[in-house]
């Protein structure tokens, strides 16, 4: 899961990146306003949520929110704001914001908002399963044939990453793309890694790999392997 945070105080862009990085999220962040919209407006696609403060410099995060708002209906779009007033506040959700944070805020309320609207985005469908398998999103935790399995970060994300694309090839710039948030230096060996802890964690001893190899391209993960 991606999210673009645009913040410009570092000190709180900083805590908000921490925390949900150690959730397991992917955090791009922009320090001003221009920035942020460039950055909304270039990955659309591959946001799974935006996180915009009110005041920035260079443009507000209501104005980034109404302009994203044009090109996508769909991205789920969260405002930080000190502003507080009832008035302020429908201000930005006419602006198209699905929820908003009041600053100061606890790290896990930020958290329950973003889980609450990316449950919504994606329907009912928080758990992924794949043959005995089975992701829980929400409780983060994978289970193999009812057994809950001890992942780490990683391992969960990459996992996660393979069964939202079940019966497609996950494509290896794309996996370290997303998972990684790796975009320039495309030394992808390190996706081998962490298939073959997966591998080592939820396969079945004698048995083909629930994980397939695409030589040259990337994995796959099937209902039946
Ligand atoms: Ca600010």
């Amino acid at each position: 899961m991606k999210i673009l945070l645009v913040e410009d105080e570092s000190s709180i862009a900083n805590f908000i990146r921490e925390g949900l990085e150690e959730e397991g999220f992917s955090v791009d962040l922009a320090e001003n306003g221009r920035q942020g919209l460039q950055m909304a407006m270039d990955g659309l696609e591959d946001y799974d949520l935006l996180l915009l403060d009110w005041m920035l410099p260079g443009m507000s995060g209501i104005e980034i929110c109404r302009l994203v708002r044009k090109e996508s209906t769909q991205i789920p779009i969260i405002f930080l704001t000190a502003k507080d007033t009832v008035d302020e506040v429908i201000f930005g959700l006419e602006a198209g914001a699905n929820d908003y944070i009041r600053k100061p805020f606890a790290f896990g309320e930020i958290l329950a908002r973003i889980r609450v609207l990316l449950r919504t985005r994606d329907g009912d469908e928080q758990v992924f399963r794949a043959g005995a398998i089975e992701l829980d999103i929400d409780k983060h935790q994978v289970f193999k044939n009812g057994e809950e399995v001890e992942l780490t970060q990683k391992e969960f994300a990459l996992l996660e990453y393979l069964l939202r694309n079940k019966g497609r090839v996950s494509r290896r710039t794309r996996i370290i793309e997303t998972v990684w948030d790796i975009h320039h230096d495309y030394d992808t060996s390190v996706i081998d890694v962490y298939i073959n802890f997966l591998r080592k964690k939820l396969d079945d001893p004698d048995q083909p790999s629930f994980i397939q190899t695409i030589r040259g391209v990337g994995y796959r993960v099937n209902d039946h392997t």
